[in-house]
């Protein structure tokens, strides 16, 4: 059984699919604070917090636990720019919880979610996973910590671990599934999705004076489902007796300017709408892309959905289910 922390949310439910779709039992536990029962339409469910050690102990008592995968965390820049505490409690306070309890239950196998704003402001593009660490918002920081402690669990502490550092994760279940959805919605693909679908009357693009050929920020986008997909291989890869703890960049190692996204977001929907430019976002870097290949050799990883226009139509077709 694999236990699977924030799989009612974007990511962890696409993670949850693939892994029930590949044989695996798992278990969801969610607060369901961000996410969405509905989207938990494979393996068991436990609404709980990961705070409710109690609650988390139960869990590993009644099942066969042979792995975690931890996606349950706050994930917007911008929330943690306002609320720094939130992101300390929740995003490390709580992961230190689980792993405290995971090795009462000496289950050792763990898969973490982190994330490309480690890197701060890259010094070079595209980004290896041997660049300098030096988040610039409360988020990245709070997802350093927990790096920095699962380095000494599995050094010290009989761990053994995979952390996964995303880059922009995007993009649909390719059956309609299911899909992005925050409450309240702060990522750019459904943000725009938003503002053709009428939902909102304009799109804001946070800054056009970047260092970069058009102004806006750069990022790489990566479909979930090939997010999905390096998360079972990082199991597989933990599966091997003999492999070591590791980190892996997960990216498309192509980089689109926001004003790129929402040009393609307008062709794929065939739907004009306004578009304004607005201050910058406290706590954006100029441009982040990664160089992945570390998991292509080592994982066997390849993205799939690899054009941005495939990425947002995925989006597309997930926002219309939805909202139409
Ligand atoms: N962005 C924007 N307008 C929005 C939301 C986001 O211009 O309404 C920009 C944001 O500043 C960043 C990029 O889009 O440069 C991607 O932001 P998102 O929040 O989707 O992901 P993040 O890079 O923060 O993980």
């Amino acid at each position: 059984m694999i236990l699977i922390t924030g799989g009612a949310g974007y990511i962890g439910a696409h993670v949850n699919k693939l892994l029930n779709n590949s044989g695996y039992e798992t278990i969801v536990l969610d607060n369901l604070s961000k996410g969405h029962k509905s989207a938990v339409k494979w393996g068991d469910f436990v609404n709980a917090d990961l705070s409710d050690s109690e609650k988390v102990r139960e869990i590993f008592q009644d099942n066969d636990i042979e792995a975690v995968m931890h996606f349950a965390a706050f994930s917007s820049v911008a929330e943690s720019v306002e609320e720094p505490e939130k992101y300390f409690k929740n995003n490390y306070e709580n992961t230190l919880n689980l792993l405290k309890i995971m090795k009462e239950f000496r289950v050792r196998k763990f898969i973490f979610s982190s994330t490309a704003a480690l890197y701060g402001i890259p010094k070079s593009i595209p980004i290896n996973e041997d660049s300098e660490l030096k988040p610039i918002n409360p988020y990245g920081e709070s997802k350093l910590m927990v790096e920095n402690l699962l380095k000494d669990e599995s050094d010290f502490g009989g761990l053994k671990y995979v952390s996964l550092r995303y880059f922009n994760a995007a993009g649909a279940d390719l059956d309609c599934e299911i899909g992005e959805g925050h409450d309240p919605e702060s990522h750019l693909i459904p943000l725009v999705l938003d503002a053709a679908l009428g939902r909102r009357d304009s799109i804001s693009i946070f800054g056009d004076d970047y260092s970069t050929p058009d102004g806006t920020c750069i990022r790489d986008y990566i479909h979930v489902n090939d997010l999905a997909d390096a998360h079972l291989k990082a199991l597989q890869y933990l599966e091997e007796p003999f492999n070591d703890s590791n980190i892996f960049n997960l990216g498309n190692g192509n980089g689109f300017s926001v004003k790129e996204v929402v040009d393609t977001c307008k062709k794929v929907t065939g739907i004009d709408f306004d578009v304004k430019i607005e201050e910058r976002r406290p706590g954006d870097p100029d441009i982040l892309i990664a160089d992945s290949k570390k998991a292509e050799e080592i994982l066997g990883w390849k993205p799939q959905v690899t054009e941005l226009e495939d990425i947002v139509e995925s989006a597309w077709n997930w926002h219309k289910k939805i909202h139409v």
